[in-house]
């Protein structure tokens, strides 16, 4: 294959299963002039698998800025680069951002060589609607940011798909149920690609408790994908019915105004305590 001189190619790799990579992908990482990977010792089992010897060097997410304007140079000297990760596609949740804006800025080809990704791998099999998502990667770590978070996307309509590990799992589909209600639908993708992959749907407070009481259910790498909200009225009549929870919230606590309001629209308690919570939070 021709390789293009010059030019930064970005290329992703297998999430799990090392088959999962396309032959143009082996054919440009056995090409390049270099290859600037995420983690040189990670990639090496990839690249051996493959017979692959092109030259790596290192770039993560503490050296890009640092060392961008060197591979900038190397490039415009005429030599080819290929950016990998430790998995999936570059820049999806890991470094090559900065390399790829400053390439571009230089006027360099930047070439995208796709493949797996997990957001895409979990919602391929999700069964949720993929017409319109969101990909929202890492929640916050710290619990006050992660629900303050949720709590903003708690009326987004768009499946959501969110990245998370093993040590917060568990914690995360707790404030899922909090923060969209224990009947919305959601699916948790677990090791995709790899040998005890399993995709587990339900509604958020079944997820919790398949996680919570099973350990092996904790275990490896996370996508969970989120059904959106289903609005139960339109938008005139949203803006109606928190016309109705403000009023009610000048004179009452938020759990009476969201009984009345909920006696007065029809639409349930459970959503409208919510709902009141956020505007007396929002008056705070
Ligand atoms: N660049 C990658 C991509 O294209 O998907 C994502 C890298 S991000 C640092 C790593 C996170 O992706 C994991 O914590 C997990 O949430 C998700 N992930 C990666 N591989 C996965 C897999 N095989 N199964 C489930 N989730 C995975």
């Amino acid at each position: 294959m021709s390789i293009i001189t010059g030019a930064l190619y970005i290329v992703a790799t297998p999430i799990g299963n090392l088959s999962d990579i396309t032959h143009r992908a082996v054919d440009v990482l056995s090409h390049v002039d270099l290859i600037a990977a995420e983690d040189t010792r990670h990639s090496r089992k990839l690249l051996g698998h493959y017979g692959i010897k092109s030259q790596c060097v290192s770039l993560h997410e503490h050296n890009e800025r640092q060392y961008a304007p060197r591979l900038i140079q190397r490039l415009q000297a005429g030599q080819s680069i290929a950016v990998i990760s430790d998995a999936g596609t570059p820049l999806i949740n890991d470094p090559g951002f900065i390399l790829v804006k400053e390439a571009r800025q230089a006027g360099i080809d930047v070439i995208p060589i796709p493949g797996p990704s997990a957001v895409i791998t979990a919602l391929s099999v999700a069964g949720l609607s993929t017409a319109r998502f969101i990909f929202e990667g890492f929640l916050p770590s710290k619990a006050v940011e992660r629900e303050r978070r949720l709590a903003l996307l708690a009326t987004e309509q768009r499946t959501l798909v969110f990245y998370e590990s093993c040590h917060r799992i568990a914690d995360t589909l707790q404030a899922m149920v909090f923060a969209f209600g224990e009947q919305r639908s959601g699916v948790v993708a677990r090791e995709l690609t790899k040998l005890y992959e399993s995709v587990r749907s339900g509604t958020l407070s079944a997820l919790l408790d398949w996680v919570a009481n099973n350990e092996d259910a904790r275990r490896g790498e996370f996508v969970i994908v989120v059904a959106g909200d289903t609005p139960t009225h339109d938008a005139e009549n949203a803006k109606e019915v928190d016309r109705v929870l403000c009023t009610l919230l000048e004179e009452l606590s938020v759990k009476q105004a969201a009984r009345l309001a909920s006696g007065i629209t029809g639409i349930s308690k459970n959503k409208l305590y919510k709902q009141a919570l956020r505007i007396a939070e929002s008056r705070k």
